[in-house]
């Protein structure tokens, strides 16, 4: 591991220690850490903020997109209890570096992007790399990917206004979603949604975030 990704390691680290009130974790699974040391950040980000690529920041990736500060998608993925025989959906690929995270941890990943242009970088991305247990489609993620559902984790990369009803229909009993609900340029939170065993959601508020909006077009 190169310096600079151990640095980003230790700031994200301290994040999580500062945050736990809020979390209400102070340290993130070591299958997740260890998931944020093993995939190449640098990889993922367009050649010109190379230098920026393990900063605990998010980065530009072109289309007004960006790839997220490495402490949420860690933050996230914790979040998520990822168990090596579980099916994961992801809605907004982006640069696909959340999608690698969720790849080292789960037994599949399918993601959605709706601009194709990044769908096919993070198609590239993940052949290069070799990780081979990642579905990707092209479209609109705001009705999610019923033909594979239901998923025990999803995760929704942009903020939404509102938890979406589709998602939460392909969401196992049992499972877990974490999605960012709020408007475009406002105050946004980042949602854990728990599914309990006769089907029925909970929902906590676990930080004050600031996403992408998820577009329905
Ligand atoms: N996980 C990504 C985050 C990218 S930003 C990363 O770390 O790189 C959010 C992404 O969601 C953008 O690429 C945006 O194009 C995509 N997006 C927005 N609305 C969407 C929708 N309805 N369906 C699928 N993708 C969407």
């Amino acid at each position: 591991m190169k310096s600079e990704q151990q640095q980003m390691i230790a700031e994200i680290e301290n994040e999580v220690r500062y945050t736990r009130d809020m979390t209400g974790m102070d340290r993130l699974d070591p299958r997740v850490m260890g998931a944020m040391r093993d995939v190449p950040r640098d990889m993922f980000v367009p050649a010109a903020m190379r230098a920026a690529a393990f900063d605990n920041g998010p980065l530009p990736i072109g289309h007004g997109q960006t790839i997220s500060q490495p402490y949420i998608v860690a933050l996230m993925t914790a979040l998520l209890q990822i168990e090596p025989d579980h099916h994961v959906l992801e809605i907004g690929t982006g640069s696909g570096y959340q999608t690698a995270i969720l790849s080292r941890l789960a037994a599949e990943v399918y993601t959605v992007e709706i601009v194709a242009e990044l769908a096919d970088g993070a198609s590239q991305r993940f052949d290069e790399l070799g990780y081979d247990n990642i579905k990707a489609r092209i479209g609109n993620g705001y009705h999610g990917w019923s033909d594979h559902a239901p998923y025990e984790g999803i995760i929704v990369t942009a903020a939404a206004p509102h938890i979406p009803m589709s998602l939460l229909d392909q969401l196992k009993s049992g499972g877990r979603m974490v999605v960012p609900v709020g408007q475009p340029h406002g105050h946004q939170e980042l949602m854990l949604v728990e599914k309990n065993r006769q089907g029925e959601p909970g929902i906590r508020s676990v930080l004050g975030v600031a996403f992408v909006p998820l577009v329905d077009r």
